[in-house]
């Protein structure tokens, strides 16, 4: 369970989320929905750690982790354009985790945990390749199983369908929300695309400048929205 009491986030002196609060339940995935700029990478990469709190605390069920490392979180990401390194094999980048940080695994340990992770996520024939040479599917999955290698307690997808073209994009949502089932793994993805959200998640957090304007599962947000930008956004206006 992840639990954000209060947290709020400022540049510069700017508060840019400002008192949030929200509880992901064990196993659910949880949309983050709202336009551009609305704060909801900002949110995202406080959870990983990859940003300090200005306030509140961030809890992983009874652990307050709001002052913790990244890499003592036990977070697995995927950022919008994948960040996969140019230079590794496909093996090497999913199996990278593995091999930084405290707990450093023997090769062979490395090995089975890729193939595992590989054939959860079908990309066993790409594991030779280098990132250059995938299509961006197939880029995707990686970034995903990598982020996924360490058995982290929640996954953090920012935008991930966004560099694929339509049909990609159509196949990928029904993979992410597989994977998240199959695995039991608590998740949150972020996106402005209303369909995406509504068809992945449990529940959708809707955001405007920094706030939730409300939270719930999908079929609740179109009948009964809170005000007219909810209604709007979702495209169902009153
Ligand atoms: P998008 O859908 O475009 O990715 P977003 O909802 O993810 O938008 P954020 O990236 O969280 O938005 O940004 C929220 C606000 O914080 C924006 O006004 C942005 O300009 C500002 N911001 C984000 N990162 C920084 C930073 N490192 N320094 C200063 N301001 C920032
Ligand atoms: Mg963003």
């Amino acid at each position: 369970r992840l639990h954000l009491d209060n947290f709020t986030k400022r540049f510069d002196g700017n508060p840019v989320i400002e008192g949030m609060n929200f509880v992901v339940e064990d196993g659910e995935m949880l949309a983050l929905l709202g336009p551009s700029g609305c704060g909801k990478s900002t949110t995202l990469f406080a959870i990983a750690g990859i940003y300090r709190a200005d306030g509140g605390r961030i809890l992983f069920g009874d652990r307050d982790v709001t002052n913790l490392p990244s890499q003592r979180r036990n977070v697995g990401v995927v950022f919008q354009n994948y960040a996969l390194y140019p230079h590794m094999s496909v093996e090497e980048n999913i199996g990278f985790p593995l091999t930084v940080g405290r707990i450093r695994r023997d090769k062979a340990e490395v090995a089975r945990a890729v193939r595992e992770i590989a054939e959860l996520i079908h990309i066993e024939e790409l594991l030779a390749r280098k990132p250059a040479q995938l299509s961006g599917g197939q880029q995707q999955r990686v970034a995903l199983a990598r982020a996924l290698v360490r058995r982290p307690g929640i996954l953090l997808l920012d935008e991930p369908l966004a560099n694929l073209d339509a049909r990609l994009r159509l196949e990928m949502r029904s993979e992410i929300r597989r994977i998240q089932l199959e695995t039991g793994i608590t998740a949150i993805l972020v996106t402005h695309d209303q369909v995406e959200a509504m068809s992945m998640c449990d529940r959708v957090a809707i955001m405007e400048r920094g706030r939730i304007l409300q939270i719930g599962p999908p079929t609740e947000l179109y009948r009964a929205p809170v005000n007219r930008f909810v209604a709007g956004f979702l495209g169902n206006p009153p």
